[in-house]
């Protein structure tokens, strides 16, 4: 019986996991968790405009170049990532990869799963990659999906934070102290060649949170955070 703790992270794209969700990965790892990054697609079409600036670039090239930054920055992080070239602009569904994401949920049987928000009016593979991952979760738990492994429980979802947080209608209720892991967002972060520029936004942006884990906790230790918004109500026997 294998009894490490695990968490679960769904990705859209080859990089989505690094910027909104880096800190909890490279904690969580650091505690001894099997961290597994499912990313849904490359990316390559919608996200990867650094490298749709190099002459003579093609689909294929962009996703290898994608899957390439996004394994190095899974490395650094000390998670491990499954790619499932789905697609993006459009990220469709299909029965085969719900079928390989309700095994995924069953063989890993995450404690902890992140996602993206509901909404994301300037990328709709965000919210399809929200609804892939919530819906497999529950086919995960059903004891009549016809896949082996037991059913799944109910490991709680933690919504990471979109680019543009008021469009999407999200409102943090969770923000994680990362600090303990910041040094390996960073350089995760400082991996993704073809989006550079977003490394100081998502610096600035974790600062800020990190402020706000202080006010909100008196806990003067906390420099940079992440915030999070759960799905499902928290279980509790401890009012805190
Ligand atoms: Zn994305």
């Amino acid at each position: 019986m294998n009894d490490t703790r695990s968490l679960l992270v769904f990705s859209a794209h080859a990089a989505d996991f690094v910027w909104r969700a880096g800190g909890a990965i490279a904690l969580y790892a650091s505690r001894g968790y099997r961290v597994r990054i499912l990313c849904l697609s490359y990316g390559a079409r919608g996200e990867s405009q650094g490298a749709w600036k190099e002459p003579g670039m093609t689909l294929d090239r962009a996703k290898q170049i994608r899957r390439a930054e996004s394994e190095r920055a899974a490395g650094l992080l000390g998670a491990d990532v499954r790619f499932f070239d789905a697609g993006d602009y459009p990220l469709r569904s299909s029965d085969a990869l719900i079928e390989a994401l309700v095994q995924e949920y069953r063989t890993v049987r995450p404690d902890i799963v992140l996602t993206h928000a509901y909404n994301d009016p300037y990328n709709p593979d965000h919210p399809a990659a929200n609804r892939i991952s919530l819906e497999t979760r529950v086919y995960a738990q059903a004891e009549g999906y016809p896949l082996p492994g037991p059913a799944l429980g109910a490991p709680p979802v933690f919504m990471f934070e979109p680019h543009q947080p008021e469009q999407c209608d999200f409102k943090p209720d969770v923000l994680l102290d990362v600090t303990s892991g910041w040094e390996r967002k960073r350089q995760a972060m400082e991996s993704m060649e073809a989006q550079k520029h977003l490394v100081e936004y998502y610096s600035d942006l974790s600062r800020r949170r990190g402020t706000q884990a202080v006010r909100n906790s008196g806990k003067k230790g906390i420099t940079y955070a992440e915030a999070y918004q759960r799905v499902f109500p928290q279980v509790t026997g401890e009012l805190a």
